[in-house]
């Protein structure tokens, strides 16, 4: 069976996100999504709290780690990884738990704290999947690019929102096979489809002014 994921999600154990356990839920639901991979900013709290909460959804306990070289998606942990690492470190520890290394919106040049091409490149054999689909990027070919150093590299992709808020999640998905674990996850994603298109951060920031001014 195809399963609906969002993989790039953040809750409220991220310092700047409020989605929570029944909020995901319910968006999940209407949105017809069977879960998300919760990546919060250096921590995986909330990816394994809500994966016990949760067990009706599909939950990817994750981490989003603030490498010295740029952000890198953990999925699959067990453990926490701490933020500081070298980049070959960071992706060493996420493959010794066997989980998977996934690179959030590497061309999006207005975020710092990617990580650069040249060192993708240098490190592509240790990258389980690249995000070629991000919901917020800052400009409009960081996704387009992605997709083609991926397809260059031969590293399948995956896509997620990047929610901070419940109502975006699933604006970015993946269609995929089911799959038991991190392997079979890997081989789903090279036969997914993407769906979703980007939506405005600064929007978002001004409905949520509007809502403070009702
Ligand atoms: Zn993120």
């Amino acid at each position: 069976m195809r399963i609906k994921l969002d993989l790039h999600v953040h809750t409220v154990y991220s310092f700047d996100s409020s989605v929570d356990a029944a909020g995901l839920l319910e968006e999940c639901r209407r949105k017809g999504l069977a879960g998300v991979a919760i990546t919060d900013h250096d921590s995986l709290q909330g990816g394994l709290a809500f994966a016990a909460e949760l067990e009706q959804l599909v939950i990817i306990p994750g981490e989003e780690i603030r490498s010295a070289e740029g952000e890198i998606i953990g999925l699959f942990l067990r453990e926490e990884i701490p933020p500081g690492l070298p980049a070959p470190e960071t992706m060493e520890l996420i493959h010794r738990q066997d989980g998977l290394v996934v690179i959030p919106h590497p061309f999006d040049y207005v975020k710092l704290r990617r990580m650069t091409a040249s060192r993708l490149s240098k490190l592509s054999r240790h990258i389980d999947a690249l995000e070629a689909l991000n919901g917020k990027p800052r400009y409009w070919g960081a996704n387009r690019k992605a997709a083609a150093f991926a397809a260059r590299q031969g590293i399948p992709v995956s896509a997620g929102s990047d929610a901070h808020r419940a109502e975006d999640v699933g604006r970015v998905y993946v269609e995929m096979d089911e799959f038991t674990n991190p392997g079979e996850f890997l081989v789903a994603l090279r036969g997914a489809t993407l769906h979703g298109s980007r939506y405005s951060p600064w929007a978002s920031q001004l409905e949520r002014w509007k809502a403070r001014m009702r």
